[in-house]
């Protein structure tokens, strides 16, 4: 079974009603995505370039894995 790893990003303040979470690039395996996000996390405001569309606060990126769905492509 094949598996897609992505990066994600959402809203890092809580109260806030963006609650959209955006893919930001497909990777080739979860090591590659959770040092991706890793990265984007650490890096310094002025270093980070997107922010959140409602509240302009930093996005907080985490690593996901999708399993590819049964006949999906068949
Ligand atoms: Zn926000």
């Amino acid at each position: 079974m094949n598996s897609c790893y992505k990066v994600r990003a959402c809203c890092s303040t809580r109260d806030c009603d963006y609650v959209q979470h955006k893919d930001i690039i497909r990777t080739i395996n979860h090591e590659s995505s959770f040092s991706f996000a890793m990265w984007m996390n650490g890096l310094d405001d002025l270093q980070a370039t997107t922010t959140c569309p409602r509240c302009g606060s930093r996005l907080f990126y985490y690593p996901v894995t999708y399993m590819a769905e049964t006949g999906y492509g068949e």
